[in-house]
């Protein structure tokens, strides 16, 4: 009941999807591996029945080390699929390859009007000093709050999924917000929202990637012959340059040499 208008508060609907990841693991005699279902990580949190309505789908059940394009398109599926029906979405994922699932996801499903929460944890739920619970509760503040489109919600921050990137292999810190402010924070259940992405009444949905497109990080004295083999060997290459770009230029170093060849090929570059 509301106090205000005394009208019956209705509940906001969630949809949970299920991925697998540290946060859904358990204790096996190699070690950790995914194992719980959305249902039993809920159970654990039992908060989160106060906040909204939850309906539990699992779509794989894996270390995200085996996260691939294909995956991307089945979460974006499933929430296309639901869209209508909730609220807003959790997606408990593994958190080596989250903010890249995060960056999918956000160019797979552009300018939603409800929020779509990826998290997951350092430590599985099934451990004493987990933070799987705190994470899991906030992801569920967060979808059923004003926030709009696709972010990570790890350790009290939300960062936009095009800005992710797990900087943190142990600490519970384990996310930044790469060159942009963390759009909101949480602390002790409560949301302070600084930044609300733009968004349109109705998402605008896609449902193709391109799957050869390669990446190439510069490192000092870094061969161009590696360079030509990804061009060759893909449509698309990003190359991960220096500063605000820059390449090798030094006499020998070859670069400018195999992206002239590439665009006169009419690569892409
Ligand atoms: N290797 C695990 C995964 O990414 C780590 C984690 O979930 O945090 O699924």
């Amino acid at each position: 009941m509301c106090l205000y208008c005394g009208q019956e508060a209705t509940m906001k609907k969630v949809l949970m999807l299920g991925t697998g990841g540290t946060i859904a693991s358990e204790v096996t005699p190699s070690g950790l591996a995914p194992a719980l279902t959305s249902a039993e990580l809920l159970r654990c949190v039992p908060e989160i029945s106060s906040l909204c309505s939850v309906t539990c789908e699992e779509l794989f059940s894996i270390d995200s080390t085996n996260v691939t394009p294909a995956h991307w398109l089945t979460i974006a599926r499933a929430i296309r699929a639901h869209y209508e029906e909730y609220d807003g979405f959790v997606i408990a994922h593994g958190t080596d390859t989250m903010a890249y699932t995060a960056a999918a996801l956000s160019y797979l499903i552009q300018y939603s009007p409800k929020p779509i929460i990826l998290t997951g944890a350092q430590k599985p739920i099934v451990f004493e000093n987990t933070d799987s619970k705190t994470n899991l509760a906030d992801a569920f503040r967060c979808a059923v709050s004003d926030l709009r489109g696709v972010m990570i919600v790890f350790n009290g921050r939300v960062i936009l999924g095009t800005r992710a990137r797990k900087t943190r292999t142990v600490s519970l810190q384990a996310f930044s917000s790469i060159n942009y402010p963390e759009l909101a924070v949480l602390q002790n259940g409560f949301l302070m929202e600084y930044i609300r992405p733009s968004a349109l009444p109705a998402p605008v949905f896609y449902d193709k990637l391109g799957e050869r497109v390669a990446l190439m990080k510069m490192i000092p004295g870094a061969d161009c012959g590696m360079l030509s083999y990804l061009l060759e060997h893909n449509d698309a290459v990003i190359i991960e340059s220096f500063g605000v770009g820059g390449l090798p230029s030094y006499q020998g170093s070859g670069f400018e040499r195999v992206l002239r060849e590439a665009m006169e090929a009419e690569n892409t570059i």
